[in-house]
């Protein structure tokens, strides 16, 4: 699939579900999107479920599996010049270039835009007008949930041609900041829990989102 022809694309997670279910402009904006890939073990498990008790609503033949948006990011960064890195904390963004230089070819000040993410609300639209890529081809957008996604559906008029996508906490993997699971945790499908205890702060907004969808799907 020729993930440059979407124009947002949303990776979702747990949270975005709940958060969906909270705010119906949010739910508006991700139904809205081109593409939603599930970024996590608990959306193809959500499906399972929703499958389980509901056939007559989903095609039992499709089989969704997990594609995290960091491994899409990571590819589409290897393979295409003139991309926008935006969000993350200065000393994150900043790092970012060392990234870029050892994943893709094209010469860095030419080909990359970056921008962190931490900025007074007031500031973003003079901050956006400041890019100075001529149509982009990727728009990497790490501002958490749910800013990430109104940050896109707000500026991706701006940019016809430009495909967007909300990349969490990539850019603190990219950077060294944070650490990605090995390779056999992720086939283990315990991403998550790998996370969990990189960031125990991250506990109590994923019992958060699964009490609210389960209370949700309860009723
Ligand atoms: N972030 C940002 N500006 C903010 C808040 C968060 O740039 O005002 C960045 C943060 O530094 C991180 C990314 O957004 O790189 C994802 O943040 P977090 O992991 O907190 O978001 P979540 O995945 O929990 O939604």
């Amino acid at each position: 699939m020729d993930y440059l022809s979407a124009r947002h694309i949303v990776t979702l997670n747990l949270e975005h579900l709940a958060l969906m279910q909270e705010d119906s402009t949010y739910r508006e904006i991700l139904e809205s999107a081109d593409l939603i890939i599930p970024d996590g073990e608990s959306i193809v498990i959500l499906e399972f479920l929703t499958k389980l008790f509901d056939t007559s609503s989903i095609d039992m033949e499709v089989q969704l599996t997990k594609y995290a948006g960091i491994d899409l990011a990571c590819e589409l960064i290897a393979r295409i010049p003139k991309i926008v890195f935006w969000g993350a904390k200065l000393e994150v963004n900043t790092k970012l270039r060392d990234f870029v230089a050892k994943t893709s070819s094209a010469v860095i000040d030419e080909s990359f835009y970056f921008q962190h993410g931490f900025y007074y609300e007031n500031e973003e639209a003079a901050l956006v007008e400041k890019i100075n890529l001529e149509k982009p081809d990727l728009f990497l957008v790490a501002l958490g949930n749910p800013r990430q996604d109104l940050f896109i559906n707000k500026y991706k008029d701006k940019f016809p041609e430009t495909t967007f996508i909300g990349v969490g906490g990539s850019f603190d993997i990219w950077s060294g900041s944070l650490k990605r699971a090995p390779e056999f945790i992720i086939k283990a499908k315990l991403e998550w829990l790998f996370r969990i205890i990189q960031e125990p702060h991250r506990i109590s907004s994923l019992l958060k989102s699964l009490t609210s969808i389960f209370c949700k799907a309860l009723l």
